[in-house]
């Protein structure tokens, strides 16, 4: 633990009010509201924006606003109108070069503008870790073109995963193992990108025994590092989580010199999901190696919000306004488990609550969005046990109760 440095400068007003400060946040989904909501109670007004109406933190923020981010003039015009103290990012898709601008002219982002530049794309971020910093990732090539998509393939051999350079939750993702689907992963990676017409990074297969998020924050008192989470995605799409994932000292001291060293060379003060694949028996010497990087609340660090005394957002919070950590604590071993849409509609409803909560321990977080959509996340259930698993049955049971209509 740290010791706690002189926080007598901190100093601000009520919100809605001339001497309060204002937190501006891009991007208004789940983990966006749970930001709102820490932010609030440490008495900040918060102002939400997104490309849509009624978005999970709209719902509760001082103030919204429907603006296209990736549009650099919106966004400029935006914080130009609301003053904000910090500007904090919550989705990877935003005009960054627009954020980089601002942060020149003196307005604060999080936790810096070249952090969300470096981490919105997968390149930047990959050749960050891997070229500059000699951390151990996946082999990998980018590839700009069809022709040097099929060279990549055949350097690195099957299997392999293609993803397009910028998207995230999966999408554009296929993990191609025989011949005919290589044009389909290019097919598909064209299609889901957050650009049409996408670049691609062909990355090896790592046959890892474990993927583990390891929440890392900076703050005004130094870097701490949560215990690490587990967590089982589906289409590259995370589905569940878990606190403590139990590592060897040595691997968990591996993993925590990976996070410090990402963390610090993207800089600023917040938290960050750091997502790493861990090799090799637990009992012997184990193989750690860097996959991605969030300079923001992780969607698999949800589990936090029953494992832990403060979670990933209070602590993101406390971050961002200059308040120190001290120290994380967990509370027990728990775990979330995600609550998915099957089909299409704007007017979704909910059954199976009073059955979910049956679960003991459990807790529901329904998100509020106004519309679904096949696979879209619309709740999480969460859940504590004696040990994780007993954890993750209970979250599981909880989940499997709600039904999205
Ligand atoms: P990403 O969007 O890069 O976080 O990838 C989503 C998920 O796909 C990861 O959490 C892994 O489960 C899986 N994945 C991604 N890259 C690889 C890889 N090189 N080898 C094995 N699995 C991978």
């Amino acid at each position: 633990m740290s010791d706690a440095p002189s926080t007598s400068t901190l100093q601000w007003g009520t919100p809605l009010q001339p001497q309060g400060k204002r937190l501006l946040l891009l991007g208004s989904g789940e983990l966006g509201r749970e930001v709102t909501l820490e932010a609030m109670r440490l008495g900040i007004e918060v102002i939400a924006a997104d490309a849509y109406a009624h978005a999970p933190a709209m719902q509760i923020a001082h103030r919204s606003h429907v603006i296209d981010m990736f549009d650099g003039a919106q966004l400029r015009s935006l914080v130009l109108a609301e003053k904000p103290d910090w500007i904090v990012p919550e989705i990877e898709a935003i005009a960054t070069d627009t954020l980089q601008a601002l942060e020149t002219e003196g307005w604060r982002v999080i936790p810096t503008a070249r952090a969300t530049q470096l981490t919105m794309n997968r390149e930047g971020i990959r050749r960050l870790a891997a070229e500059e910093l000699g951390l151990k990732t996946s082999p990998y090539r980018f590839a700009h073109t069809k022709a040097e998509y099929e060279a990549a393939i055949a350097e690195l051999g099957l299997p392999c995963v293609v993803k397009p350079i910028m998207s995230s939750s999966g999408k554009g993702q296929t993990m191609v193992r025989s011949d005919y689907q290589i044009q389909q992963a290019w097919d598909y990676a064209q299609a889901g990108g957050r650009k049409q017409g996408t670049s691609v990074i062909v990355e090896g297969f790592v046959a890892f025994d474990t993927e583990i998020t390891l929440l890392t924050v900076r703050a005004v008192d130094g870097t701490f590092f949560c215990p690490p989470i587990g967590h089982v995605q589906v289409d590259g799409d995370y589905r569940e989580s878990w606190q403590p994932c139990n590592l060897s000292t040595q691997t968990r001291q591996k993993c925590e010199t990976i996070a410090g060293k990402i963390t610090d060379a993207l800089g600023g003060w917040g938290i960050f999901g750091v997502e790493l694949f861990i090799e090799g028996d637990p009992a012997g010497e184990q193989t750690v190696y860097f996959s991605e990087v969030s300079p923001r609340p992780h969607d698999t660090g949800m589990v936090t919000m029953i494992s832990q005394i403060c979670s990933e957002f209070e602590l993101h919070a406390r971050a961002i306004l200059g308040l120190p950590i001290g120290e994380i604590q967990l509370i027990g071993p728990g775990a979330s488990a995600v609550i998915l849409a099957e089909g299409v509609s704007d007017t979704p409803t909910f059954t199976g609550m009073a059955e979910a909560l049956q679960v003991p321990t459990s807790k529901l977080r329904l998100f509020g969005k106004p519309t679904c959509r096949p696979k879209r996340r619309m709740g999480v259930a969460l859940a504590l046990g004696t040990t994780t698993d007993e954890a993750r049955q209970r979250a599981h049971a909880c989940a499997e109760r709600v039904k999205v209509h």
